[in-house]
Formats: structure tokens, sequence, C-alpha cells
């Protein structure tokens, strides 16, 4: 009865790593995935993580009961301060829900699914490049899947008069998908202005905020300054969603732990949100996994632990940012022409190289070095050891 299942197409992002599992050449280098890797090019599990393992095995009054279908109070709670702020107005109003979900992924869907449900308009804008499975988590959960202008090709920056024009035209009460920070694929974001100039803008057409927070803490090596522009948006009073991960920033990724947060507009909507959240999770996956949510909450809840997580956080940021740096000036000891400033200028884990789809194909095939075909490179995939390889390969696709 299944013969007629048609295969389908690997993943264009896993499928990189496909592709370099496959390579035996020992020089070969993956810069496609989305995940941290140390120096040594190897997986990070940060120290403090380690630690709060260690306290929840330790500890032998801790059963695996089923937690309920909304996860964790205390992780919800504490995941609401970590991107709202400590001292978050919203919070202290009881405006907020927070659900704990299936990491950044899940709490894009259960918020989609939600919104599909529950609200009156049903065309979402994401910007135009966006993290690929945006298109299908929304289009899947029922909603109309449009784009913003976002990226200018020619600057390698923002194109924000694009921006601002498609925003401009869409209908009242349109979803904008907004990455917080760290934009992926392209690491431009707004300046603080054109948050602010969007934020006026959104909020007169009364046009919703769903925010999707990957990268917080990752951007700039700082947890408050990377949710700046979510908390703009709350600052003012009006709704929003915000969907939570800490696959990168605890390092947590295959924990699968995040939370959809939704600011409502008064404690009693919000507490009728909760309930309909309910009814989206349960027929789903019933309730979330514990362990991951416990080793989050363990470090949130301690002073001393929270700042060794910041410690350790801070590092990963540097290590990127410092990658960017090796990398830009091994362009520039090499003669490659362009101007590759973008590479120092862009935030977060990846940079957007502006190598097209040929360049990247010679460079995998020629260097044995694996990237997506649009030209984003996962910084965090890089060493001092592995720069000027790249920059060899970069050097000689642009030259060719
Ligand atoms: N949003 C963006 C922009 C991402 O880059 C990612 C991870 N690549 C996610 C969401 C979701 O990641 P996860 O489900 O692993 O938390």
């Amino acid at each position: 009865v299944f013969d007629h299942v048609v295969r389908a197409p690997e993943d264009p992002i896993l499928g990189v790593t496909v592709a370099y599992n496959k390579d035996p050449s020992p020089n070969k280098l993956n810069l496609g995935v989305g995940a941290y890797r140390t120096e040594e090019g190897k997986p990070l599990v940060l120290n403090v993580v380690r630690k709060a393992e260690q306290m929840l095995v330790n500890d032998r009054s801790r059963v695996k009961e089923y937690l309920p279908i909304v996860g964790l109070a205390d992780f919800n709670k504490l995941s609401a301060k970590l991107i709202l702020g400590t001292d978050s107005p919203a919070i202290q109003d009881n405006r907020v829900t927070t659900v704990q979900c299936l990491s950044g992924t899940g709490s894009l869907r259960v918020g989609a699914e939600f919104l599909a449900r529950h609200y009156h308009q049903h065309t979402i804008y994401i910007p135009q490049p966006t993290w690929g499975n945006h298109v299908k988590i929304f289009g899947l959960a029922g909603l109309a899947v449009k784009t913003y202008h976002y990226y200018d090709p020619a600057t390698r920056g923002l194109n924000f008069k694009g921006l601002l024009e498609d925003l401009g035209s869409a209908p009242s009460g349109a979803i904008v998908l907004l990455h917080a920070c760290a934009h992926n694929p392209t690491g431009v974001d707004p300046t603080a202005q054109e948050w602010e100039q969007i934020r006026k803008l959104m909020r007169s057409k009364a046009l919703l905020p769903f925010f999707d927070s990957a990268y917080q803490g990752f951007a700039s090596g700082n947890l408050d300054a990377d949710a700046q522009s979510i908390r703009m948006f709350v600052r003012d009073g009006g709704e929003c969603l915000v969907a939570q991960s800490y696959a990168k920033n605890m390092g947590l990724y295959g924990e699968r732990v995040g939370a959809l947060s939704m600011v409502c507009r008064s404690a009693d909507v919000a507490s009728r949100v909760e309930s309909q959240l309910k009814l989206v999770i349960r027929p789903m996956y019933s309730s979330p996994p514990i362990h991951g949510a416990s080793i989050v909450a363990t470090i949130l809840k301690d002073r001393a632990m929270f700042q060794e997580w910041e410690v350790e956080l801070k590092a990963m940021a540097d290590r990127i940012i410092s990658m960017r740096k090796q990398l830009f000036d091994a362009l520039r000891s090499r003669g490659t022409p362009g101007d590759w400033s973008h590479i120092i200028k862009q935030i977060g884990m990846f940079t957007f190289t502006g190598l097209n789809s040929a360049q990247v194909a010679f460079m995998t095939k020629e260097y044995h070095i694996y990237l997506t075909s649009d030209g984003r490179i996962s910084m965090a995939g890089l060493s001092s050891r592995t720069v000027p390889h790249l920059a060899d390969a970069i050097h000689a696709a642009v030259t060719k």
C-alpha cells in the first residue's frame, strides 16, 4: 500500500551535513550546521549545564512523572523573565502566558496553530530570506505565508525601505514574523532606531508581531541587549508572541527545550489564551519533556549558576566575533577582490557571504567545504586553524 510513495528531497540545511559525512577528505569542513563548535571543532556542553544535570541526578526526590500540558511552571516563569526582562510590566500585570514547547520550532508551531484557530487574520509576513522552516511551519498550520523585503544584496545589509513599504501595504491585522536578533541566514539586524520605526508602523496598522528568538545572548554576548527589539514592543502595551529556543544559547539542541509566550491585553485574556493553548498542545504531544526544562530552570533560578552561564555564553559569542575578524583579515591579506566588511558587520552565528551557488559548488568540489547553496556560512563551525583554508577557497572561487 505504500509503493506509490515518492522519495522526498533532503532538507536543504540538514542535507549539507549528509553530504559532508560522505566526503572522505581529511580537510573537509562543515560550515552548514547551525550549531556551535569549539576551536577544536567539537560540540560543546556548557559546564553549567553539566553541573545542573549532576544536581538533578543527585536529587533522589525527583521523579519522572508527566509534566502538565503547559510544561514546567518554574521554567515558564523564568523563561518569560529572561526574554521580557525581570521588571517587565506585562509580567507584573500577569498579562503573559508562557507554555513550554519543543524548542524554537515547536514554539513557533504551537503559536501558529493557535493563531490559525483564534486570530482573525490568517496572513503572516515572513522576511525574505528567512530560516527555511518558517514557510513550512506557518503554511502547514494553515496560515497564508507572504514575504516582506529584508535583505539588500547590493549593500549586503538591510533593505529598510523595502521592508517599510511591504509592511506599510500589508492588510491591517496581518501577522509579521520578526527575528528578535541575529537574523538567520543574513546576520543583518535593524538598528535600535530602525526597530522603533518598524514598531511604530506595525502598531499604527495593528500588525501582530510574532518574534522568533533563537539566538538570545548569541548575537552580542548580552542577554538583555539581544532582547531589546522584543521589549520595545512589549513596553508599548500591545500584544505579541515570542518563540524562545535554548538550543543555541544553552547548547541544549537535542533536548528540544523552548517556550512560547503570548503577551495579552489583560490577565483575564492571558488566562483564556492559555486554556486554548492547552487544547492545541494536548492532541499533538500531550505534554513536553521534563529533562531539558529542568536543566534550564535550575540554571535560571540560581544566581551563581546564571552568572556562570552568562560567562560561558559570552565566550561562545566572542569566539564567533573573533572568527569574523580572522576571516575578514585573511581575505584582506590575500587581496581577495570585493568588499568583505559585511563579514564583520553581520551579527550572530551566520555570515551571508554573497557567494553564489556556482561558487559554493566550486568550494565544495575543490576545497571540501560544505555550506548551504545561498552562500551562508556558520561562523561557529570555523576555527583559527580552518580560517586560512576557507579564505583560500573563497579567494579561488571569486577569482576563477
Ligand atoms: N528560528 C531560527 C531563526 C533558527 O535559526 C532556528 C534554528 N536553526 C530555529 C528557529 C529553531 O531551532 P530549534 O527548534 O532547534 O530551537
